[in-house]
């Protein structure tokens, strides 16, 4: 059984349509995908409509831009009532921050003399609805200014970088704490890639596991074999779920393949258990037979 739990469309910086990236999970021999875009539930309904018809099961998911001690972190927020509004309200108000920073972003990008305007990152992003710094990447290889993604963020775009500007993002436990109101299975993204080892060690997790945290994604590109054998660890002392997943972004993000790191069957059923018990409305879909 193949279970990939975090996947992007171009909803936010993926770089395929939330039908298409079901369709391509699918053919790729998955039996279950999560789709979790940045900050919104916008690709919900289409990877709905094309997962009965594709043969997976598509768990609905999001992954939340968070704070914690200064670092950002990314919370993976499962099986979530879309219609909670609370939820829904903090969702709106980290896109509107998204939305404020890229014109701010584009000015850097203009003193540092690279032609940047609005025009041609609409035109880069297409029809996401949550822009990121990944379509500000891309709108910098469009201009022949770097290679790669990589290169942009390297360059220009990385935390503290010449053309960073910073946005809202909710506190890590409050928002733990609204996806488990919302009926949702609250589990931190790569909790170890990118600089968020130094906020996110065995004490503070312990920590978070009294906001409500449930799970850590220890199976992610992020993290080596030792810091995966360390999470494990803590995951079980903890009582916590672990996942694993792609973090894929269609051509985004190189070697992030669907089902390259994958989640095991029993874990699926307990967050599809956990949400069904706090009265969640939202479930599986799909194609579920066999999955759980
Ligand atoms: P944003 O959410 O707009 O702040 O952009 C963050 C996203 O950019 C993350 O979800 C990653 O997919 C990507 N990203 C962040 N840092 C890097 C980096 N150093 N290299 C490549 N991609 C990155
Ligand atoms: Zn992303
Ligand atoms: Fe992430
Ligand atoms: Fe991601």
């Amino acid at each position: 059984m193949t279970i990939d739990l975090h996947t992007h469309s171009r909803v936010s910086d993926g770089t395929a349509s939330p039908g298409d990236l079901v369709r391509a999970a699918a053919a790729a021999g998955l039996h279950a995908l999560a789709l979790t875009d940045h900050d919104t539930t916008s690709g919900w309904a289409e990877a709905t409509d094309a997962a009965a018809e594709a043969g997976i099961a598509l768990v609905r998911g999001i992954e939340i831009s968070t704070r914690h001690r200064g670092q950002g972190v990314h919370l993976l927020a499962y099986l979530t009532d879309p219609g909670h509004a609370g939820l829904q309200a903090e969702l709106d108000r980290v896109v509107a921050g998204r939305d404020d920073r890229v014109p701010a972003m584009l000015e850097r990008l203009r003193e540092l003399g690279v032609p940047a305007t609005e025009e041609a990152l609409a035109e880069v992003a297409g029809d996401s609805v949550v822009t990121g710094r990944p379509h500000v990447a891309d709108l910098l290889v469009h201009l022949g200014v770097v290679p790669d993604r990589d290169a942009a963020f390297a360059d220009y775009l990385a935390d503290g970088g010449p053309a960073f500007v910073d946005r809202y993002a909710p506190r890590l436990p409050d928002a733990i704490a609204l996806v488990r109101a919302a009926g949702g299975v609250p589990v931190i993204a790569h909790p170890w890639g990118r600089g968020s080892a130094a906020v996110l060690g065995a004490d503070a997790l312990a920590r978070l596991v009294d906001d409500g945290l449930a799970g850590l994604e220890v199976d992610h590109l992020d993290h080596g074999a030792r810091e995966r054998e360390e999470l494990r660890a803590i995951a079980e002392r903890l009582g916590l779920l672990v996942t694993g997943s792609s973090d894929h972004h269609g051509t985004g993000k190189v070697g992030h393949d669907l089902g390259c790191e994958t989640t095991a069957p029993a874990v699926l059923r307990a967050i599809v258990e956990t949400a069904a018990a706090q009265g969640s409305p939202t479930t599986l879909v799909g194609d579920v037979a066999g999955v759980v």
